[in-house]
């Protein structure tokens, strides 16, 4: 891995062109700006500089986009799967060719750091694939024989779809929900969220560039209450992915109400790990950190809430006292870094006057809780202890590197705990004792639970939570059933008796 100076050389080309460029729409295969000739600016979280002007569409702009996704809908849908199949592992090609230029912009953009995005556009690289192998048969159907019928199934796609995406690894997200949509054979509308819309036009260009017919795939920047919302509004888009946080997620169903669009929703979490004291100590030490540290805490799957058994959360807390106080906050182009600054300033406030919070609640501040005093937003990881589920700090998404940590008694008090929120995304349990793992999974109420193991995404699992977490699955054959509608033929086998009505 370069060290940070020799990443910052290789970035500066890359933002020397973004600067003179800025971050166009895309429609129909041509650059635009918005049709209000609008831009907002753009600034990076690692020092607060302009990175770029973006345009800022509005109604006009989705418009022509949803336009042209529907003139693209018909030959894209009946283009040959093996074909959309090509076409889709060349944009994988693409992604891996511009990997490192992806990984540095989205550092730049999102203060993500280096060590993990090195990977994201890998992994983006590879959600294309995926869903490429997947291609040809996602119109397979059903054989569903009755005495008069011979009844099959098939799959269709369900036609141009809007792609909503937020700012917390936005290259990897809009992979993940643009990749299935294509091989599905619908066509798409994009619109990155305005923190982060860099990577978004990189993937486009490249999309193009492997031979993605214009139109087929179109983008569109801006604020999510204009552009967003004439997305969800629009009448010629039939559903919307959504990726982002459950009060936005609940406006859209009511803008899309009138319309009756069809939506997928990731939203987001406030997930427990459970440490019992019969686990392995040090690995569910090493994932609880991981889970609420990696990515800047800022991770719709990070573990914020540790429940730990009261007879080994002494220690517990104590090494992880320990460890956060180590982890290293700093540039996110240094691969040193383990985390980098937030996304913007209006997060970073969010995230800091959590500190009062927990003050407020009674809860102790056991490492970090403040900010570095200098340009960017850099937030200190951060460990409240003496906590109470009942505490905002136990209830609310923070969405930066701030854990909770709650001790319990028994296992009983446990579940109460981990499903005594809103929200059920993902949760983690660490146990050694099989029988309490399968009971005490039976009773979470997540969508995704990992027992004595870290998030480790396996592409074929759905993705998804319930209650304030979301609506649908994505993964394996779950993103096709989104994205397509099924459809039924019945063919008559023989001359069954036709009830006849009049003389
Ligand atoms: P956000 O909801 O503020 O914004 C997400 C996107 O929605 C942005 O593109 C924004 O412009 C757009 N938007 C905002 N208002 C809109 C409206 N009225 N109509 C249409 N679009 C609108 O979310 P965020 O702050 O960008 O992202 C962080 C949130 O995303 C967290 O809550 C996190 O948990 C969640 N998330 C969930 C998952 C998951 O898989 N469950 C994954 C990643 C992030």
């Amino acid at each position: 891995m370069s060290d940070l100076h020799a990443n910052l050389a290789t970035l500066a080309p890359i933002l020397d062109r973004l600067r003179e460029t800025g971050v166009m729409n895309r429609i129909a295969g041509q650059d635009c700006a918005a049709r209000s000739g609008a831009t907002f600016a753009n600034h990076s979280p690692v020092d607060e500089s302009h990175i770029c002007d973006v345009a800022k569409s509005g109604a006009a702009d989705i418009d022509a986009a949803a336009k042209a996704a529907k003139a693209a809908f018909p030959a894209w849908r009946d283009l040959p799967a093996t074909q959309r199949k090509k076409i889709l592992h060349a944009i994988a090609d693409g992604i891996v060719a511009r990997a490192e230029e992806i990984a540095l912009a989205e550092c730049w953009d999102t203060g993500q750091a280096i060590r993990f995005m090195s990977k994201a556009a890998l992994r983006g690289a590879d959600n294309f694939r995926f869903f490429a192998d997947r291609a040809p048969a996602a119109r397979d159907g059903q054989h569903l024989p009755s005495d008069t019928l011979m009844n099959v199934t098939t799959r269709l796609p369900i036609g141009p779809v809007g792609v909503i995406t937020p700012w917390n690894t936005p290259f990897m997200l809009s992979t993940w929900k643009i990749a299935p949509a294509l091989a599905a054979g619908c066509t798409v509308v994009h619109k990155p969220a305005e923190f982060s819309p860099v990577t978004a036009r990189i993937l486009m260009e490249i999309a193009e560039e492997a031979g993605l017919p214009p139109g087929v795939w179109n983008l569109v920047n801006g604020m999510g209450e204009d552009a967003g919302r004439a997305l969800t509004e629009h009448p010629d888009i039939r559903a919307i992915a959504f990726v982002g946080e459950s009060k936005t997620g609940s406006m859209i169903m009511k803008q899309g109400a009138d319309t009756l669009k069809r939506v997928h929703f990731e939203l987001g979490g406030k997930n427990p790990v459970i440490v019992f004291d019969d686990a392995d100590f040090e690995r569910a030490l090493d994932a609880a950190i991981f889970m609420i540290y990696s990515l800047n805490g800022e991770r719709c799957t990070s573990s914020s809430r540790l429940l730990v058994q009261q007879s080994i959360a002494p220690e517990f807390i104590a090494r992880l006292t320990e460890r956060v106080s180590t982890i290293r906050l700093g540039h996110p182009l240094d691969p040193q870094t383990e985390v980098g600054p937030l996304i913007h300033k209006v997060h970073f406030d969010k995230v800091c006057s959590y500190f009062d919070v927990a003050r407020q609640d009674g809860a102790t501040i056991a490492a970090g809780g403040s900010a570095l005093n200098q340009p960017g937003h850099y937030v200190r990881p951060t460990l409240f202890t003496h906590a109470t589920n009942d505490m905002r700090i136990a209830q609310e998404e923070i969405f930066g590197p701030v854990l909770t940590a709650i001790p319990f008694a028994t296992e009983a008090e446990a579940v109460q705990i981990a499903n005594d929120t809103a929200y059920g995304l993902t949760a983690y349990v660490w146990t050694n004792d099989l029988t309490r793992a399968l009971r005490f999974t039976n009773s979470l109420e997540a969508g995704m639970i990992w027992v004595n193991s870290e998030n480790v995404r396996h592409l074929p699992t759905p993705f998804g939570g319930v209650k304030a977490s979301g609506i649908g699955r994505d993964g394996g054959d779950w993103s096709f059933e989104f994205y397509m509608e099924q459809k039924h033929v019945g063919f008559a086998t023989g001359q069954h008796k036709i009830p006849r009505l009049g003389t």
